[in-house]
């Protein structure tokens, strides 16, 4: 016994020892969660606007309601209700220290449905987030515990599935589980892009290169590259693909190597949710906000606590200040190790000089912009790289404050900073409650640009104050209105039909729905701004008095009553 403890201990260290130490993940513990063959339409790592995609997107033929599985037994941790990000979903904990996550369901196994409601009621709200008592949903490996839906911040029906280690909440690619998944075809190398390495990122337009497609997977770019900059950093744009599908997925390994020598690797293995906003420094930001497409970087940006980087030497940067032609080789490859090939040679040969670059703020240090107008506080983990803001004021129509041109959102912020914009005039205190920040997105192509144009902001010493997330313009408006319905709720309802109801709101957000036919708390769904109930058969029948509370993010609260017939 002792020795085989102290074998396994040598083992282990020996392990860890090695170049790369990685995780033993166990391998068929988990089961397919669905019946069907698994065709993904999203993978893990794939990028998404301000995320990477953390899951596998399990294709489900266009179909909604198909039974999902227990992948492996274990209860249920927690449940989720909502109609943005995962919609209706699942956590199943297991005994070998993972959870599986289950998102975009369409509705629960009866008991978990029982849950939820209880839930609902006792909060009088349909969006819940819960961890139920561990005893009662214990479900075996194959039981069925929900039907497939299109919920929450999805677009076409499928099963998102995540698996996550318990302890420490990490996400980690589902495929190292091992699951039934037949894959042949490699990735397709899109472009190569060279930088200015003494230059930011936001600060230049890289030269961008399409490969030519040479036979087993090789691309070349068949000229010599020739740049200005003696020290360039490298970007890449590459897809991947499965067998007999058109969905772009996300590349698993990329390796770059100037004259042999490794100088970038990343494995798209796991990751902390805490940094899933670093796409927006893992890739070009500013090229994708001005061409619609995506740019791996070959280096590391600040404030990038990503842990997909397994080798990273002079942080990608390639010295050409010799004159020398470089041979540069970019691998990348998918789980299954279908691999593809860059190949070019690049050469520095002076140019007419390069421009002097002006003053910059450097990315890892906090700064205060301001004048009397307004004050943005930056901190240390503002910025994934050095900046040059162009901060402009313009008086505007509007009678709070002047129109804040923040730079532009080209530039993305790598974590939320502090705006103030000071108030033209006195607030009056009850108007203190209604203050928003007005951001005016100007290109809507932007990644992860939303419908969002009013942001609650709060009142400080004759300023308005929020923390924003993305840069652009901002001017301060009083929102004193609360959110109406489009149209008049249906007054006759019958059994097992869906009465839906329509809510508008101007700045912000819609809060909260409330509805109550009677003292009765109806659980009205929601999907967008629209708000569904399902008429059960057990309703008491005749003439009821239905009453509906709206409420936005300003606390501008509505209320509105109708009278509606059960039949
Ligand atoms: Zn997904």
């Amino acid at each position: 016994m002792r020795t085989l403890r102290s074998l396994a201990l040598l083992a282990a260290l020996l392990y860890s020892q090695g170049t790369r130490s990685q995780t033993a993940y166990p391998k068929g513990y988990f089961r397919n969660p669905m019946d069907i063959p698994i065709d993904l339409a999203g993978n893990f790592g794939e990028f998404r606007p301000n995320h990477f995609h953390t899951g596998l997107d399990i294709k489900t033929n266009q179909k909604e309601n198909l039974p999902v599985y227990a992948a492996a037994e274990g209860f249920i941790s927690r449940i989720s209700v909502s109609h943005t990000g995962y919609g209706n979903c699942l956590y199943l904990q297991h005994p070998n220290g993972y959870t599986t996550v289950y998102a975009h369901l369409n509705s629960f196994d009866e008991k978990i449905q029982q849950a939820v409601l209880q839930q609902q009621l006792r909060a009088r709200q349909w969006n819940v987030d819960f961890e139920p008592d561990s005893a009662t949903l214990y479900y075996s490996k194959g039981q069925r515990i929900a039907y497939s839906g299109n919920t929450g911040g999805s677009v076409a029906p499928h099963l998102h599935f995540e698996i996550r280690n318990t302890a420490s909440q990490r996400v980690i690619n589902a495929l190292h589980f091992q699951f039934d998944i037949k894959d042949a075809t490699p990735p397709v190398i899109r472009k190569a892009a060279v930088y200015n390495a003494a230059a930011s990122i936001y600060l230049q337009s890289p030269a961008v290169y399409v490969p030519v497609k040479a036979p087993d997977n090789q691309y070349i770019i068949p000229q010599t590259v020739i740049t200005a900059y003696p020290v360039i950093k490298l970007g890449l744009t590459a897809d991947d693909y499965m067998d007999n599908s058109t969905n772009n997925l996300g590349v698993y390994k990329t390796e770059m190597y100037a004259d042999g020598q490794l100088l970038y690797s990343t494995l798209m293995d796991e990751l902390d949710f805490a940094r899933n906003r670093c796409i927006n420094g893992y890739t070009d930001f500013k090229y994708k906000a001005e061409q619609q497409a995506w740019i791996q970087l070959l280096s590391r940006s600040y404030n990038n606590g990503l842990s997909f980087y397994k080798v990273l030497e002079q942080n990608g940067a390639i010295d050409l200040s010799d004159g020398r032609v470089k041979n540069i080789r970019i691998v990348t490859s998918d789980f299954y190790g279908n691999t593809s090939e860059l190949r070019f040679s690049v050469q520095y040969v002076q140019g007419p000089g390069t421009p002097a670059i002006a003053q910059v703020r450097k990315a890892a240090t906090a700064f205060d912009y301001r004048d009397r107008h307004y004050v943005f506080r930056t901190d240390a983990s503002a910025f994934y790289d050095d900046v040059l803001l162009d901060i402009r004021k313009q008086p505007g129509s509007n009678p709070w404050s002047c129109l804040l041109q923040l730079h532009h959102n080209r530039i993305p912020l790598a974590s939320p900073q502090e705006l103030y914009i000071r108030l033209l005039r006195p607030l009056p205190f009850e108007l203190r409650k209604k203050l928003v920040f007005i951001h005016e997105v100007k290109a809507q192509s932007l990644p992860g640009a939303q419908a969002q144009t009013g942001l609650k902001a709060s009142f400080v010493n004759g300023y308005a104050f929020a923390r924003i997330r993305t840069m652009g313009n901002y001017f301060v408006a009083i929102d004193t209105v609360a959110p109406r319905m489009v149209a008049a709720v249906p007054s006759a309802w019958h059994p097992n039909t869906a009465v839906r109801v329509t809510v508008q709101e101007e700045s912000t957000g819609i809060r909260s729905f409330k509805a109550f036919l009677g003292d009765q708390f109806l659980v009205f769904s929601r999907k967008g701004n629209t708000f569904s109930y399902q008429v059960p058969a057990g309703l008491p029948k005749g003439t009821h008095r239905l009453r509906i509370e709206t409420e936005d993010e300003n606390e501008n609260r509505r209320e509105q009553t109708f009278q509606v017939t059960v039949h």
